[in-house]
């Protein structure tokens, strides 16, 4: 069996009765690049909310490398390996890509590893590794409020990248991108994901067909069904429950 990096065993969430999460169980392997869908109000949000810890489950665990992380807050979350970028890039417009990149790179870095570990010369390599990776060499010097909202898109997950993650939740990153934008969205997440874990929450079906090996349909705050693209576009459950919309 391979190791697991990410598990949600009979998670339910509960808001004043109402159970945004329903005993939701949920595995990912570790090098997996998930794809999670669902109409609105499935519980894709608050899904992503448990993982990170900004909602604390009512029932259930949330295993993370192992570990059950549901009692942990956020900050301990992200220490030990989850990076979320959100739906809305939160890069700093008046600083230039390169500088973005460098503050988050240093976010999370202890101060053994500033003062001992790291030198200038290994960032500025990391750095420059980077903005190649998301493909925005040409413009590491330009102020990030004048690039595109693909290039910030890619920015952030550039950003997210930067921060050495073991698990990278993706929540929306094409909305509102152009054809092409979102093809290279698409194309930097596969990349990433020959090295990385990725869990992605997405709208977009044409986007989906492009990056998902896997997928898994969330309805009610429940795992309604899961497979390749084709698996699940087919289900009859998950035609219902889109149609229904
Ligand atoms: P999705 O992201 O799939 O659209 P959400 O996770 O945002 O779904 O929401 C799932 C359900 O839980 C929705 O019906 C939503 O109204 C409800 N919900 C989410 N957050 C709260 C909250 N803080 N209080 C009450 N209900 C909530």
């Amino acid at each position: 069996m391979n190791p697991k990096i990410l598990q949600t065993q009979n998670v339910t969430v509960s808001f004043d009765g109402f159970k945004a999460l329903n005993n939701l169980n949920f595995s990912m392997d570790v090098g997996e690049l998930r794809v999670v869908i669902g109409p609105n109000g499935a519980g894709k949000t608050t899904f992503i909310d448990v993982i990170t810890g900004k909602v604390k489950p009512t029932e259930g665990k949330v295993i993370f490398k192992g570990k059950n992380i549901r009692s942990f807050q956020e900050h301990e979350i992200i220490r030990m390996g989850i990076g979320r970028k959100f739906q809305t890039p939160r890069i700093y417009l008046n600083l230039t890509a390169s500088e973005n990149l460098e503050l988050s790179a240093n976010r999370n870095k202890n101060i053994f590893s500033t003062l001992f570990v790291t030198s200038k010369k290994t960032d500025k390599y990391k750095i420059q590794g980077l903005l190649e990776t998301i493909g925005l060499t040409s413009k590491a010097n330009i102020k990030s409020a004048f690039l595109s909202h693909g290039e910030k898109q890619r920015l952030e997950i550039g950003m997210l990248v930067a921060q050495s993650p073991d698990l990278l939740l993706v929540d929306e990153p094409v909305a509102g991108l152009t054809d092409e934008e979102t093809y290279n969205v698409a194309q930097l997440l596969l990349m990433l994901a020959e090295s990385h874990s990725i869990l992605v929450i997405e709208h977009d079906m044409e986007f989906v067909r492009e990056i998902a090996r896997k997928v898994t349909v969330l309805h009610e705050g429940s795992v309604l069904c899961e497979g390749n693209i084709e698996e699940v576009q087919n289900d009859p459950r998950v035609i219902e429950v889109y149609l229904g919309q």
